[in-house]
């Protein structure tokens, strides 16, 4: 499904994720007309902007994979148990 956008609006970027245990979806666009053109929005409600589009990507990222580096770490402790 494509999200509506306006018309100064432009498509950048899509992120598939989940937190809080759903699914989430967060669209990036870039609108020249707003004082941060580059924003992101995800499908639980939360939105972002940013002057750069340097931002944009790694916040969206971590917005939809919260739980990556909690993953990672339960995974260590459990080796490091399962060694000692
Ligand atoms: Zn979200």
């Amino acid at each position: 499904m494509k999200p509506q956008l306006e018309q100064t609006e432009f498509w950048v970027g899509t992120f598939h994720g989940s937190h809080d245990g759903t699914k989430a979806k967060v669209t990036a666009t870039r609108d020249d007309t707003r004082p941060e053109p580059y924003a992101w929005t995800c499908t639980c409600g939360a939105s972002r902007s940013f002057p750069t589009e340097h931002d944009v990507f790694p916040t969206a990222w971590q917005h939809t994979h919260p739980t990556r580096f909690d993953r990672l770490r339960s995974c260590a402790a459990r080796r490091f148990r399962a060694f000692r």
